[in-house]
Formats: C-alpha cells, structure tokens, sequence
C-alpha cells in the first residue's frame, strides 16, 4: 500500500494531485490513498470563502470547486482533517466527518477511520488554551470572534479520542504536538525557523493535547503541517514502541510537501474507506457530554462520581457492527448542499447552517446529535435543509443578495486574543507556478456527482433536556511497527521538491 502525505493544501487541489501523478509516472507505482494535513480550503463558492479566516485582499477561489462541483473528479482516494484556513461552514455541517465532494473524506473535528487494515486517527483545528474548555457554540452566521474560534480544538473531541485502546497507526493534527522538537534536529529547524527559538525554550510551541494524545496513543506515524516547514522526529516511548513524526510543508514548488509512505502488504485488505467500530462506540457513549455553551465546562475524570471510563467493550463493538450492518464509508453518500462556484457569477451569496444528509444519517443510526443542530433548535432556529442546488444557483444568479443574515444568536462573545500563529501570515502568500504541472490533468468523466437532494431525512431529538433555550440547565451538560524502511530523519524518497 502506497500513502501520500500531503502538508497544508491551501486549496491547491490541482496542484498536488499533478504532483500525485507526475510521481506516479516517474516511479511506476500507484499511490492508494492521498491524506492531507489541514488548511485543506472546501471552498466550494463565495460565501465558504468568507466563512474562512483569511484576510478578503487573499481570499482566493482556488481549485477545489471543480473537484465539488463534479467538473474534475480527485483522481486518488484523499482523505484529510481541518486546520485552520478551512471553509468552516462546511465543515460544520459534517461534525462526525462525511464526503466533501466525490472521492474526497472530511475526517470530522475528530475520526478514525480504517483504510483496508490501516486504522488513522485525526484532530481537526489548531489548540487555543483560551478555547479549549469551551462547549461548541459556534454557528453562522460567524462574527470575528466565531470565524476563528469554530476551529480551535475542544477538550471533548480529545476526550473521546483518548479513550481509543486500539492500536492506531496513524495519527493526524495540523499543529504539532507540543514538546516534539525536543525528538528530532531541533537546531536544523532552528537555523531554518530561527523565530521559532523563543516558543520552543518556553515549551509553548505547538499543541498540548496533541502531546498528550501523542503519549497515550502511541501511534507508528503521526503528520502534521501548519508551520510549513518539514521536520522529522522519533518518539521512543517507554513500552518500546515508536512514533515516527513527520511534519511537511505547505503545497509550494521547491518545498517539501508531500511524502510517500511504503507500508507492507498487511495493511492492504480491502483497500477500502470503513468506519471504525471503536471510534463509533465511543461517539454514542459520550453523546451526553456534549456541550454547545459559550462557556467552559469540564470533562469527567478521576475522583468524581460520573462514568469518565468510555473506552468500549468487545460487546459493545460488537452490537454496534451487528446494528449497521455494514462499516463500509461509499462515496456515494456525497450530496451537494449549497451550489459550486461558477467563474464570472455573482459573488454575495450567504447561507445560514445547511442539514448534511451525511450527519442525519449517522446521527440517526447511533443516537447521537448534531452540535449544530443542538445550537439551532436551543435559539428557537430550525436548520435548513438542502434544496436543490441547481435551482439555488439560478435563483443566485439573478438576485446575487438572495438571503439576508438570519438574526444574531445572542450569545456573550470570548474574549478572543489576537491569533499570533507564525503561520497566519504565511498562509497567504501567493502561490507561484509549480514546475511540475502536467499539460494534461488525469481527469475523468466518469464522476456521478448527484445534483439533487431527496430531502427526506427528518431530524429526531434526542438528548432533549439539552434542546432547552433557557439557561437553567446549567451543570448537568458539563459534566509490528509499521515496517519503515526509512528512519523518520531521512525519508530520502519521495519527496518532491
Ligand atoms: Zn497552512
Ligand atoms: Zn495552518
């Protein structure tokens, strides 16, 4: 089995998977599946792009419409989690991650998934202390504040991915666990990143749940992206297993971006994207300690009187395989909810929160709910659900200020400090020619995007004290190594450059 390991996309769609394929002819291989590192960018028209944290003067459409709109069809199986330059209204519609467009797998603010026999784990969003005991209270429309808090990670998706036993091959974050530079050539980085230095002495660089997840976790590899520069690592744990971290750069020429995994048959199965039968159990087990509150809440532990054990027994796995019948994640469940962008079309188009048939549908199957759909029926709000998206574009096109802003969800706004990540900036350079870009691209016509929408699905409320508006439900919602032939500081193959 062959893996591509790509750093932050920025939405450069194209340009990676010229550089997948260009790979692929030099080499004489095939890569199986594509996994990208965050700052992936699913814009899929105008108004995803101003749901995302980039300053308007480098809003920019980018190439991921097209593979959404079914005009391209992503050539490799790609799967990837969020950072923090994403279309987040998007990606909020699909919490418990689903199909962003044909062939490309959103792995939700937290997943595991199984690809044949290779398990990966993945935590969307960047760690803000200041966010990070906060519920999940953000909906559109967003303001400054909640544009950017929506992606800072939340001590619930860490909690619940915490409680996985089984090994697990592969993990990704988009920022780096913290304390990992102490585990590979610090000075290297250091002489190319030397602004880093005073985060790192400090031990302020990178993410503190990601250490922690790093250390229970112990997977083969972990890859991450976000300060778009390469570095490798190896985290010897004491039981003896290994973590072999790569971080990798951002879609640019000349910088390493992508890496090629080689991993023993073994791994291969089915090759096939399944669901993974722990990780559900574990979602429907902690459903309860969901919170949507603009305010900090705590997680159950030691020492309390609550349930903090989820991690799931054979039986519940079990049960919970014999009730879906079938783990297999097909593509086929991608729907369109909100139309693809069109070169020269008018740009104004808001939406308000969009019901993905993709989350009804899980939620439905394990009982859990929808954060969005929890903010929404607490504000008295009904969630829309998907229309024919055809018929929204035309109607978009001939009045560009279709829908005003719903009214505000009054919710107190965090105080929010000044986002200082190195990388916000950098993000947003321009991305020059890439020298490897193909005259023809791979693509296919065979791509069966669906264009309408059954609508059927009807939302079941569960949970419902949590579904009150009022504010007095205070406390009771708080609460064989893979065989690498490389070592990681020198995966000498494969990288393009
Ligand atoms: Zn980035
Ligand atoms: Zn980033």
């Amino acid at each position: 089995m062959k893996i591509a390991v790509e750093g932050c996309a920025h939405g450069e769609l194209d340009k990676i998977y010229d550089c997948i394929e260009t790979l692929q002819e030099r080499e004489g291989f095939k890569i199986d599946l594509l996994i990208c590192c965050g700052d992936f960018q699913s814009v899929r028209n105008a108004a995803d792009l101003r749901a995302m944290a980039v300053p308007e003067k480098y809003q920019r459409m980018c190439t991921f419409y097209k593979y959404y709109s079914g005009e391209k069809k992503a050539p490799v199986l790609t799967l990837f989690i969020g950072g923090n330059h994403e279309a987040s209204n998007y990606l909020q519609e699909l919490p418990y991650g689903g199909w962003v467009a044909p062939n490309i797998y959103y792995m939700g603010r937290a997943g595991v998934v199984k690809f044949g026999e290779l398990r990966i784990g993945g935590l969307s969003g960047i760690f803000k202390g200041h966010d990070y005991l906060q519920g999940l209270w953000e909906c559109l429309p967003y303001n400054q504040n909640s544009m950017r808090s929506v992606y800072h990670i939340r001590s619930l998706d860490v909690f619940r991915l915490s409680q996985l036993k089984e090994k697990l091959h592969v993990m990704l974050t988009h920022d780096w666990p913290r304390g990992i530079t102490d585990y590979g050539d610090k000075d290297h980085l250091l002489r190319r990143k030397p602004f880093l230095r005073e985060d790192i002495e400090s031990n302020q660089l990178g993410s503190m749940p990601a250490e922690k997840l790093l250390h229970t976790l112990k997977p083969d590899y972990w890859f991450a992206a976000h300060l778009h520069c390469q570095f490798a690592a190896l985290v010897k744990h004491e039981d003896n297993r290994e973590t072999k971290f790569l971080a990798l750069d951002k879609c640019l020429p000349k910088r390493r971006h992508l890496q090629i995994l080689d991993l023993p048959h073994e791994y291969d199965g089915d090759k096939c994207l399944k669901h993974d039968a722990e990780w559900l159990v574990v979602l429907k087990n902690t459903n309860h300690l969901l919170n949507v509150k603009n305010m900090e809440g705590h997680l159950p532990g030691p020492g309390g009187n609550e349930r903090y054990n989820f991690t799931p027994t054979n039986e519940e796995k079990e049960i919970l395989i014999q009730s879906l019948q079938n783990l297999a994640i097909t593509s086929e469940n991608f729907v369109k909810t909100a139309p693809a962008y069109k070169p020269g079309a008018p740009k104004a188009y808001l939406t308000d929160p969009i019901l993905n048939p993709q989350t009804v549908d899980l939620c439905e199957k394990l009982g859990i709910d929808d954060p969005v759909q929890v903010i929404m029926a607490r504000a008295g709000r009904v969630m829309e659900k998907p229309t024919d998206v055809d018929i929204v574009e035309t109607k978009a096109d001939l009045n560009p200020v279709l829908k005003t802003p719903m009214s505000k969800l009054i919710l107190p706004a965090p105080v929010t400090p000044s986002e200082n990540d190195c990388e916000e900036n950098t993000c947003t350079t321009p991305i020059s020619e890439n020298p490897l870009l193909l005259d023809s691209l791979c693509n296919t016509s065979e791509c069966t995007t669906p264009t309408s929408i059954s609508g059927k699905k009807t939302f079941k409320r569960r949970n419902i004290s949590i579904y009150s508006s009022t504010e007095e439900e205070s406390q009771s919602m708080n609460s064989s190594s893979l065989v690498s032939p490389t070592s990681p500081s020198k995966y000498p193959r494969g990288n393009i450059e």
